[in-house]
């Protein structure tokens, strides 16, 4: 079956799908993108998915592709005609094309967009899970506003090529003062001796994971306790357990942190809970 890739108005086939050689998003990674998770063939956590991208295209100023409704359909049409049933869905929003120059472009620019899904192997994740994932940590080397979700990802690039070169499946970005920041492409927690979950607070140092989010739904259901505040290398080292979140992981166990095991180097119990009934609390679209 033929990869269909939604581009601009037109769904494509995969190979012949493309931008303008003068988009912005390939100048001057001028754009912003969501990854979304695709579960029994529908959209996990939609709403928060698209809060986010509103929040992003407005932080750029780039101009809304097309209203939330619309792009909805756009997405759900993307999944249909691809068939997945357990995968991810890629939306990027750039500023649009124009000849190279730094300001943004005057006039009426269209915004590129461009969707795309493709097939997770449930088996082989759910193995990572089960094993748990090594993480290396990395000088966090990025720009002030992490918050946004642009595609401006060179230093996770980076970071991740030095973690693989490691032996690690992640990276955590670690700030000038010795605290984690987050992963490279995940939200990074703890849980210390007393049980209690650790996650860095919201702010302009991280993304606002959407994982992260539900994830405190849970742990407010299920009167799990939290303290949201930054923590740093050595007492991740000396943690009970460690996981990570994303939509294309959900929770994903850390068993090791610069090749010294976490815990007793499984997988935790409550962070193999919380991966478990994720899903009870999360959206799931029609
Ligand atoms: N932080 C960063 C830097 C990321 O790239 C991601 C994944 N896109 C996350 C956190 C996790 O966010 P989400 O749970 O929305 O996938």
């Amino acid at each position: 079956m033929t990869r269909v890739v939604y581009v601009n108005g037109r769904y494509l086939p995969y190979a012949e799908a493309g931008v303008h050689v003068e988009d912005r998003g390939f100048q001057f990674a001028d754009a912003i993108y969501e990854v979304c998770e695709i579960r029994d063939g529908r959209l996990v956590d939609e709403t928060r998915h698209m809060d986010r991208l509103e929040r992003s295209l407005g932080e750029l100023a780039i101009a809304k592709p097309m209203s939330r409704r619309a792009l909805g359909l756009v997405m759900r049409e993307v999944v249909r005609r691809n068939r997945i049933r357990t995968g991810l869905l890629y939306l990027q929003v750039t500023r649009g094309a124009a000849p190279r120059d730094f300001p943004f472009p005057q006039g009426d620019v269209t915004p590129t967009l461009v969707c795309l899904a493709r097939r997770v192997d449930d088996a082989k994740r759910e193995a990572r899970a089960a094993a748990g994932i090594a993480v290396a940590t990395q000088p966090d080397i990025r720009w002030a506003r992490c918050d946004i979700k642009t595609v401006m990802l060179l230093p996770a690039v980076l970071a991740k090529e030095a973690a693989a070169g490691a032996g690690a499946q992640e990276a955590w970005l670690v700030d000038s003062a010795g605290f984690v920041t987050e992963g490279a492409s995940s939200n990074a927690w703890i849980v210390d001796g007393a049980g209690t979950l650790i996650t860095r607070p919201t702010g302009n140092a991280i993304l606002p994971g959407v994982t992260r989010r539900t994830l405190l739904d849970l742990l407010s259901r299920e009167k799990i306790p939290l303290t949201e505040r930054a923590f740093t290398v050595e007492e991740a080292l000396a943690a009970r357990e460690a996981f990570i979140t994303s939509a294309s992981g959900t929770v994903m166990p850390v068993v090791s942190i610069n090749k010294v095991p976490i815990g007793s180097g499984h997988p935790g119990t409550l962070t193999l809970r919380l991966r478990s009934i994720f899903h009870q609390v999360a959206e799931l679209s029609h």
